[in-house]
């Protein structure tokens, strides 16, 4: 498959591009002609998978396994990342985990954990891809919140904070950055079918799902539609913005 699109000679960083709504952005912006680096944090053979969905497209592929957490780790991973293509034209900072529990019984550790992945993860990349952003007068960071992070979720705190967190950030770089032609938006998806659902029962799931307007859960290809819009280089007037892909839920 040959690609041609609005992302030709355009290079990808997704954090946690392995799986999920993260493979499904990979995917995406393969698809109209990005070069992809794709970051992850174990799974091999998922990344794997990944990378060859995208090359079916005729693009270029790179895997950087790195915790986003690890300040040390971010910095060789957008070293590596700038060396390969030699520039990073498009951040989506994807890579999320949930630790959830109710605050009664939320351990600090985990209330930390959640914290350091989500919110601390996107900084490391928004600030090292900035720098590089900076020098090129371009860029598309899109950051990934959730519709807990505007609304609260019992059971969630830590992830709550984290996404709440995330949309501070996100318009704050967006003011930072708006004359230099970098535009930061975020996504906050509802609920999305993904192994981050798998610890839920389907009784939970249908339950999930009934107060959802659009009466069923998101794919992460719908996710990966909206993060192509903000990613996509004529939408250079549109920052600071989040955008709900949550069948109606938020509204
Ligand atoms: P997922 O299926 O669990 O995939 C998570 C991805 O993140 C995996 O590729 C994983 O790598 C990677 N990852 C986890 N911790 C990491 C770390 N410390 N450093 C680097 N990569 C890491 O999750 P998902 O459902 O696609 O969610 C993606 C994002 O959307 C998250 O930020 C999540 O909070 C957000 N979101 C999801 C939903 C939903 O309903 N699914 C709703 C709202 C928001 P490995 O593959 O190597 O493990």
């Amino acid at each position: 498959m040959e690609s041609t699109g609005v992302f030709n000679g355009r290079t990808a960083l997704v954090t946690g591009g392995g799986r999920g709504i993260g493979r499904a952005v990979c995917i995406r912006l393969a698809k109209e002609g990005a070069d992809v680096i794709i970051n992850y944090a174990g799974r091999d053979d998922a990344a794997r998978e990944t990378a060859a969905l995208c090359e079916a497209y005729g693009v270029k592929t790179k895997l950087i396994r790195a915790d986003v957490s690890d300040r040390a780790a971010c910095e060789a991973m957008f070293q590596e990342a700038k060396e390969w293509n030699g520039r990073i034209d498009i951040l989506v900072n994807n890579a999320g985990i949930t630790k959830d529990q109710i605050l009664l019984r939320m351990k600090e550790e985990d209330f930390a954990r959640v914290i350091e992945v989500n919110l601390m993860g996107s900084f490391h990349c928004m600030q090292l891809a900035g720098k590089i952003m900076l020098k090129q007068k371009f860029g598309r960071i899109i950051n990934m919140s959730s519709v807990v992070g505007l609304r609260g979720n019992p059971g969630q705190m830590n992830y709550a904070a984290s996404k709440a967190g995330v949309i501070g950030m996100t318009k704050t770089m967006a003011k930072e950055m708006a004359a230099k032609n970098i535009t930061v938006n975020a996504i906050a998806p509802g609920f999305i079918e993904t192994d981050i659902l798998n610890d839920m029962t389907d009784k939970a799931k249908e339950e999930m799902t009934k107060p959802i307007p659009a009466k069923r859960l998101g794919q992460p290809e719908e996710v990966a539609e909206a993060i192509a819009f903000f990613a996509n280089p004529e939408n250079a007037y549109i920052t600071g913005q989040v955008l709900c892909v949550d069948g109606g839920m938020a509204v």
